[in-house]
């Protein structure tokens, strides 16, 4: 100990969060369903890094977006011996970094890949409910795919995943789907939109008069209510498409109506990255106010050529892993908490080695067991048992010991009576146990 002031504790930074127990299991539930629902579809886990050159995001992401304008951490790491510093980001998305990883190792040359991932993004955002600075996305790429057969594919599985977790299409979510069509059109759309905004000029926020001219199309991702009408008014790129684009588009939807996926056209739905082009989509929650998009994504056929690879088609999503946890836990769908299915009650020390190689034979039959650490009096041992949720305690007593058993003792079953094991033969009974 020093005699000096008593240090003040410091704070996670702001919009940052720790996620702990008993929240972190729900977590690690949610991971692992999502892992099996993409697993049927043949996609396999890629993992990048958190920090990349700031100059992927700038360039894939698109320098009028949000996300570069205001939202990326980018700094400037130390000078090297030569006094050259890189410029770092921490990944605000992940498709930039996926697409990266896949031309650095020529990962498309023979055959597209099927890819998910999770983890951590970042963004410099106003924290609030459902909106944070570090947080979560499970995403999917599939790259070297033209469609419109995998745009379905990762629609239905986007749709599986959401379903499977307990959430009802139409009444705890929607699917939104429109057309981006491919650059030329976008061009003639694009400059019957700048008239459409110039005539309204009066109208537009500071954000959108800025925008109007060097990417209109986000002009109608605006989220400031006065701008809606405006919005919804202004020409449609669905009216724009030419016929290859159209039948793409026409392609996503029978498949999805033949599945029985709904879905409604937004016009509008344009998404906050610039790389998207045809098919794009989001699933949207009326439960969770302003952030009520929990995924979105679409496809990208010009990124992957636009980061130096060699041209090749991809779609992909990502889903808001906390906003689907509010909406689980929203809507009442979240398992309940895991508990033990044992907990060792031991009196004292005196036989502790003895003790602990009996939980482990437990534990090698699968058992959950949780070990009260330290002794201590039976009834604060009792206390904790209880508290565990455990459906047994275990007594380790010194006269158990010495005839080399165990009591087992059922906590939730009123009146069911207390019946003693043998330490000689754990594998023989462990299985009553589990999931008794
Ligand atoms: P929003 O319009 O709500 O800002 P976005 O269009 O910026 O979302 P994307 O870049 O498409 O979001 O990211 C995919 C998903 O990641 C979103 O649908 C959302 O569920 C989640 N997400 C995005 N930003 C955040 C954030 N700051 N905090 C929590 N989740 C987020
Ligand atoms: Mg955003």
């Amino acid at each position: 100990m020093t005699d000096t002031k008593k240090l003040q504790a410091l704070q996670a930074v702001k919009g940052m969060n720790d996620i702990l127990p008993p929240e972190s299991a729900r977590w690690e539930w949610l991971e692992a369903m999502m892992r099996s629902v993409l697993q049927r579809y043949g996609y396999q886990n890629v993992r990048t890094p958190i920090v990349e050159p700031t100059a992927l995001f700038v360039r894939g992401i698109g320098e009028v977006t949000d996300i570069v304008e205001k939202e990326m951490y980018a700094f400037e790491d130390r000078a090297d011996k030569h006094g050259q510093a890189e410029h770092l980001a921490l990944r605000p998305e992940m498709t930039a970094g996926v697409v990266r990883a896949m031309t650095e190792h020529s990962f498309l040359r023979d055959s597209g890949r099927r890819l998910y991932y999770f983890g951590p993004m970042f963004r410099r955002e106003k924290p609030q409910k459902g909106r944070y600075r570090q947080f979560h996305q499970m995403g999917v790429e599939a790259m070297g795919f033209a469609g419109p057969d995998v745009d379905a594919e990762v629609i239905l599985m986007g749709s599986r995943l959401l379903r499977e977790l307990g959430l009802k299409d139409g009444e705890h979510f929607r699917l939104e789907l429109n057309c981006l069509g491919e650059p030329a059109e976008r061009r003639a759309h694009r400059e019957a939109l700048i008239a459409y905004l110039e005539q309204h000029q009066a109208l537009l926020d500071e954000d959108s008069r800025r925008r109007m001219h060097s990417n209109p199309l986000r002009v109608l991702d605006t989220k400031n209510p006065a701008l809606q009408d405006m919005a919804n008014g202004a020409p449609k790129l669905l009216d724009f498409l030419g016929e290859a684009s159209l039948a793409h588009f026409n392609g996503v939807r029978a498949i999805l109506d033949a599945a029985g996926i709904a879905y409604q056209i937004n016009p509008r739905l344009v998404r906050g990255l610039d790389y998207y082009n045809l098919t794009v989509f989001e699933w949207v929650t009326e439960r969770l106010g302003s952030q009520g998009t929990v995924c979105g994504g679409g496809r990208y056929d010009y990124l992957i050529e636009q980061l130096g690879g060699k041209p090749a088609p991809a779609v992909g999503f990502g889903m808001g892993i906390e906003r689907l946890l509010l909406l689980l836990e929203e809507v009442g769908t979240l398992p309940a908490p895991d508990v033990p299915d044992a907990y060792a009650v031991i009196p004292s020390a005196q036989g502790l080695p003895q003790v602990m190689v009996a939980l482990e034979a437990l534990r090698a039959a699968g058992v959950r067991v949780v070990m009260h650490p330290g002794q201590g009096s039976m009834k604060s041992q009792f206390k904790k048992a209880d508290g565990s949720g455990a459906r047994f305690a275990l007594i380790f007593g010194e006269d158990e010991l010495a005839r080399g058993e165990v009591a087992v003792k059922p906590l939730r079953d009123e009146g069911a009576a207390q019946t003693t094991r043998s330490l000689y033969d754990v594998a023989g009974w462990a299985a009553e146990l589990r999931n008794a």
